[in-house]
């Protein structure tokens, strides 16, 4: 492989990565484009890993340099020796489905915030770079949702666009536990920007802004337990994939952005092989040109699946459920949320390319192909016993 340069056009060296939550939705194509496309190392931690089970199988060009570590970061003093062995460290470890914000407040917290803290604090001891995922939800809701809703200036993206340097963080009341992720991954922010400041911390942070794509979550059933409520990309599939209406919480009206994993992962490379350009920033990672309302997104996913699969256009499409009944009692949501791109055009160059359409047509060929003679098979089950 011919040497990779990064964008001063300066030789990339061979890294060694410590990718914390590696088994993951994120880590899964970040291990991915690592082995397929660079020489970087990759230790992986995390506590499953059938999502990247066919990077590990031995024999493969690239299977001296993933290396697979079973640890839970709450509770193995592994963890510490790992990322002295690296160079950067990439956490993706948390608990981030919508349905746990609200029921499992304090795992969400420990999760996002807690757990992440050792990890924070052996990159600053160790002089290690720390590339840390928090999220889009930091945002919580627009200065716009507070206006009437006939107001003229909620054209004015000055009320709904979201600058990582400028935007405040709104959330709601604390009875509103769905917040509880929001909040704890805004601490986590602020600790490690702290530690950047006060203790010379190497860091970025990363805000995902809806990626979605390929192995995001599970189906309920299938490869995830039945009662589990995984996020919107997974329990539409499911939806579809047993031929029942696209649920819609709360009419489906909230807006949000989606970009394709793959076109995020680029980004994430170029945080990695160009620390000089990404170290001390925040970076919004999203595709501002993909914006539709919940509905629109169920809309859509149906007339692509139909298309894939070769389905029938259902008669009843969706139908609306509340969110007390969907997700329980404490639920929010955040109404729109469409990424200024302004810092990581300019600190890396980066823009997303896949349109709405074509993320949905590839990632629901992969539901399609992927699970639905096992959804038929549990349906058939199901109906006889
Ligand atoms: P994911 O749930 O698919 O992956 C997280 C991984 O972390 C899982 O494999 C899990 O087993 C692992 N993990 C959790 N706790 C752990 C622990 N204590 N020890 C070891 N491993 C642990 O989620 P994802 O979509 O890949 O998200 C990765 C990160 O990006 C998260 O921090 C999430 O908050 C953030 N994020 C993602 C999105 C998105 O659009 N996918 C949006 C906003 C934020």
């Amino acid at each position: 492989m011919a040497a990779r340069l990064n964008l001063d056009g300066e030789e990339i060296n061979h890294l060694k990565v410590c990718m914390i939550g590696a088994g993951g939705f994120i880590g899964s194509h970040l291990c991915e484009k690592l082995m397929w496309e660079t020489e970087h190392t990759v230790l992986a931690i995390d506590v499953y890993s059938d999502k990247i089970q066919h990077l590990l199988e031995p024999g493969n060009p690239w299977s001296k340099r993933i290396e697979f570590h079973k640890v839970n970061i709450k509770h193995d003093s592994r963890l510490e020796g790992l990322i002295k062995l690296s160079d950067v460290v990439v956490n993706l470890a948390a608990i981030c489905t919508p349905a746990d914000y609200n029921t499992r407040p304090l795992d969400t917290i420990y999760s996002n915030f807690i757990d992440a803290i050792p990890v924070v604090r052996y990159c600053t001891d160790n002089n290690k770079r720390l590339i840390h995922f928090s999220t889009c939800e930091v945002y919580g809701k627009t200065i716009g949702s507070f206006l009437p809703q006939d107001s003229p200036l909620l054209k004015d993206p000055a009320y709904y666009l979201l600058k990582e340097d400028q935007s405040p963080c709104i959330f709601g009341p604390i009875e509103k536990q769905r917040w509880s992720y929001a909040c704890a991954k805004q601490l986590i922010e602020r600790l490690i920007y702290a530690e950047g400041a006060e203790n010379d911390l190497q860091f970025t942070i990363v805000r995902p802004f809806n990626w979605i794509g390929p192995r995001m979550d599970f189906i309920p059933g299938v490869d995830g337990p039945s009662e589990g409520v995984p996020r919107v990309l997974a329990c539409f599939s499911t939806n579809l994939l047993k031929g029942e209406p696209l649920k819609l919480v709360d009419g489906g009206k909230s807006q949000r952005t989606f970009v394709y994993i793959k076109d995020a992962i680029e980004a994430v490379l170029l945080m990695i092989e160009n620390p000089d350009r990404a170290n001390s920033h925040i970076f919004n990672v999203g595709n501002p040109e993909n914006e539709v309302t919940v509905k629109e997104l169920a809309l859509l996913m149906t007339e692509i699946y139909c298309k894939v699969s070769g389905e029938l256009k259902p008669e009843i499409p969706t139908v609306d459920v509340s969110s007390k009944e969907f997700y329980g009692e404490g639920y929010d949501d955040s109404d729109k949320r469409i990424p200024d791109m302004t810092i990581i055009k300019r600190q890396l160059g980066w823009n997303p390319k896949t349109s709405l359409y074509d993320l949905l047509e590839s990632t629901l060929t992969y539901q399609h192909t992927t699970y639905s003679r096992a959804v038929k098979q549990m349906i058939s089950k199901s109906h006889t016993s």
